[in-house]
This record gives structure tokens, C-alpha cells and sequence, in this order.
């Protein structure tokens, strides 16, 4: 089964329409794809379509920033209805939150001597919900960096002088959300956490009570000695497995739809009980 439970279209901050993301994934030889923007499922409709014109399989999903101890944690909402009133009413909030935050950060950026106002309405003209993301490329853009990760290093990664910690919502409020919407939580990219060892252990434990159901096993480019190591900690704490990419972006060669995704054997697919 060639699947994917991880992708961004420029409804947040990856570049291609769903429709191309569609188009993409199936020249790619997807059969299963799952849309996960940031916080929004204004997606899923125009995938939806596309989907069926293609005769792929989408599963409806979402990306949703939560908290824990104060470090913001990703929880893919996945097989979510996405017409659900609730959860479209919390996810309207986050997008308050992460314009509130935009606006926090590119005023801090002011006050380092950058043009704030102007990055923020660079921000804001784009079809997406704002992410850093979208502001690392406007610092490019602007020249005011030479690349995205540098914008990190240098303004908006945690610790760094415009890095503004958004209110987000607790993870088992975030895990709430998704089953309530009818959706499997599978919490993305587990070891892009700075937590030490024990306190994952802790955030996992926090999780699977919250009745969190899968971590994201295969994530990204990440290697085979760490895809063995996440898919112990899914073993051992009873979760089942996910796979995704985490594409965002045609120009980022590495992280190409559906590449080497391969779940082990030794994890259940969080698929299984959908996908015949
Ligand atoms: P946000 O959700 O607004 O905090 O933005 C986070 C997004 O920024 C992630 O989903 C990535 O797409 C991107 N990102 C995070 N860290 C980096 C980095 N060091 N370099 C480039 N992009 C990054
Ligand atoms: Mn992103
Ligand atoms: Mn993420
Ligand atoms: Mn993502």
C-alpha cells in the first residue's frame, strides 16, 4: 500500500493548491493521501474532489498545534469529519491564535530593526494561515536572511529573540477535538521534540490517557535507526503506526511525497480498520 498521512497545501504552508497536491500524489504512484494542514481543513473539499478525479483515496485529516509543558506538539487529526461544526469552531479559534501570534512575532521583529509592518502584510496577502514558516520565507524574500532555517536560527526558533510561545490549547483538549470530529489522533514527528527521554516518556503517558491512537513512526526523511526507535516507543505504549511525509514543497527534494514510507512490521497501521 503506498500511503501517505502527511502533506500540506498552501491552505497553510506548503505551496501547492490541493488539487496540484492531488495531481502530484498521484504521478507519484499514492493511493492514500491524507491533507494535514496547520490548524484548518479548508482543504479537504477541493482534495476531496481532486481525490475522486484521480482515483486516490483521501483521508480527511488536519495538523493541529497543541501544548504540553509548555513546548508546542503536532497532533494529526485524521479521518475527521471536516464538516463538523465543533471542531471547524476550535480550529476557526486557532486561527485567531496563530494571527495573534504573527502579529506578536513581526512586532518583535520590529523592534530588532526589521520591518515588522511590512513582513506582517507580506504574511497576511498569502492564501494561507499564517505559519513561521510563511514569515521565514518573507525574511528571505525581503533579503533579510539568505534561507528559511536561517530565519529560524536567527529569529523565530524557540529561544530566539522574535520567538513569540503561542497559547495553544493542552494536548488532551487537542486529542479531545479530534475524537469528537470522529478522527484517529496520531501525534506527528515524535522525536522533533526538545524533550529529554523521561519527559517524553511523560508526554507519550499524557497521550495514550487523553486516548491519543497512533504516532507518526515513518516521518519525513528521517533514517531507519530512528523509524526502529519510534516504532518501539509505538509497541510499548500501545499505539498504532503512521506514515507520513510531511511535504510541504516540490523545491525541498528531499522530502518528496511518499518516499520510503514503509511501516514496520512489528507496529499496527492506524489504517487498518479503514482501508481494506
Ligand atoms: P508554526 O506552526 O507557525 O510554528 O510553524 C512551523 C512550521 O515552520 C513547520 O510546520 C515547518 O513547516 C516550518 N519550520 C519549522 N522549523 C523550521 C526550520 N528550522 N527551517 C525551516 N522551516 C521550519
Ligand atoms: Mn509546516
Ligand atoms: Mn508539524
Ligand atoms: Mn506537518
Amino acid at each position: 500500500m503506498n500511503i501517505d498521512l502527511h502533506t500540506h497545501s498552501n491552505h497553510s504552508d506548503g505551496t501547492l493548491t490541493p488539487g496540484e497536491l492531488l495531481t502530484r500524489a498521484a504521478a507519484a504512484g499514492i493511493e492514500v493521501l491524507a491533507l494535514t494542514d496547520h490548524d484548518t481543513v479548508a482543504g479537504v473539499e477541493e482534495a476531496q474532489r481532486s481525490a475522486v478525479v484521480h482515483g486516490l483515496r483521501l483521508v480527511p485529516g488536519v495538523e493541529i498545534s497543541a501544548s504540553w509543558r509548555s513546548q508546542a506538539i503536532h497532533v494529526l487529526g485524521l479521518w475527521i469529519d471536516p464538516t463538523s461544526p465543533a471542531l471547524c469552531k476550535e480550529l476557526h479559534t486557532q486561527g485567531e491564535r496563530r494571527r495573534e501570534r504573527m502579529r506578536k512575532i513581526c512586532s518583535r521583529l520590529g523592534k530588532l530593526g526589521l520591518p515588522g509592518s511590512e513582513l506582517l502584510a507580506a504574511v497576511a496577502a498569502l492564501p494561507g494561515l499564517p505559519t513561521r514558516a510563511h514569515l521565514a520565507d518573507a525574511l528571505v524574500a525581503g533579503g533579510h536572511v539568505g534561507r528559511a532555517d536561517e530565519a529560524f536560527r536567527k529569529y523565530l526558533g524557540a529561544g530566539k529573540p522574535a520567538h513569540f510561545a503561542a497559547e495553544w490549547p493542552s494536548l488532551e483538549v487537542v486529542v479531545g477535538w479530534i475524537r469528537a470530529a470522529g478522527g484517529v489522533a496520531s501525534l506527528a514527528h515524535p522525536a522533533r521534540y526538545s524533550l529529554s527521554a523521561g519527559a517524553r516518556r511523560q508526554m507519550l503517558g499524557s497521550f495514550v490517557a487523553a486516548g491519543g491512537a497512533a504516532l507518526e513512526v515513518v516521518s519525513g526523511g528521517n533514517g531507519a535507526q530512528h523509524v526502529d526507535a519510534v516504532a518501539t516507543l509505538a509497541v510499548n505504549y500501545g499505539l498504532m503506526g503512521s506514515v507520513g511525509s510531511d511535504f510541504h514543497n516540490p523545491q525541498l527534494t528531499w522530502n518528496p511525497l511518499g518516499r520510503s514510507l514503509k511501516l514496520p512490521d512489528c507496529v499496527t497501521p492506524v489504517w487498518r480498520s479503514y482501508i481494506p
